[in-house]
């Protein structure tokens, strides 16, 4: 796999395997991928980058060895480092529950796209079995994951 997306020739393998793509016709990887080449500065700016789900689908379909995965990603990072308003408001909500409890929502809530909060109970569903979050916040530490986001975005929101 790699991320030379100069080796794309657009075959669009890749959109038409994107689970984003069925609910987001505005989403297309490989529209992606050939704009990362030429229409960086635009790319950055556009929302429905933060839609994609991390799924890999379209980098295991890619016969290229391509990864829209990564180029989007890389895109999501340059958008928070510069133009913080395009990123989705939960993002950051998101990240200080991951360095609070070490999972990316309270293990007994819902949480619905719009970050509203819901109790596992109150829906009907059983609890989930304990889970050992503390190795997760630790290694993420380690790594200077909650370093990097707060100096490359010039936040503090994710300190205590
Ligand atoms: S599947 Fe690979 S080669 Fe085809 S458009 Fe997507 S990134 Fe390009
Ligand atoms: S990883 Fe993202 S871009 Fe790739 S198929 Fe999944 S949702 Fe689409």
């Amino acid at each position: 796999m790699n991320f030379d997306e100069t080796t794309c020739y657009i075959c669009a393998k890749c959109t038409s395997g994107c689970p984003t793509a069925v609910y987001d016709p505005t989403f297309k990887p490989h529209v992606i991928v050939a704009r990362s080449k030429v229409d960086h500065e635009n790319l950055i700016e556009e929302e429905n980058l933060w839609s994609c789900v991390l799924c890999k689908r379209c980098e295991r379909r890619c016969p290229q060895n391509v990864s829209p995965l990564l180029i989007v990603t890389e895109l999501k990072n340059e958008s928070y480092k510069h133009c913080k308003e395009h990123v989705p408001k939960g993002f950051e909500v998101l990240i200080k529950l991951v360095k609070d409890t070490g999972l990316a929502s309270r293990e007994e809530t819902i949480i619905t796209a719009d970050f509203d909060e819901f109790e596992r109970e109150d829906l009907g569903l059983p609890p989930i079995p304990n889970i050992n979050t503390k190795v997760i916040t630790e290694a993420l530490t380690e790594l200077g994951f909650f370093d990097k986001i707060c100096e490359e975005s010039g936040s503090t929101s994710t300190e205590e």
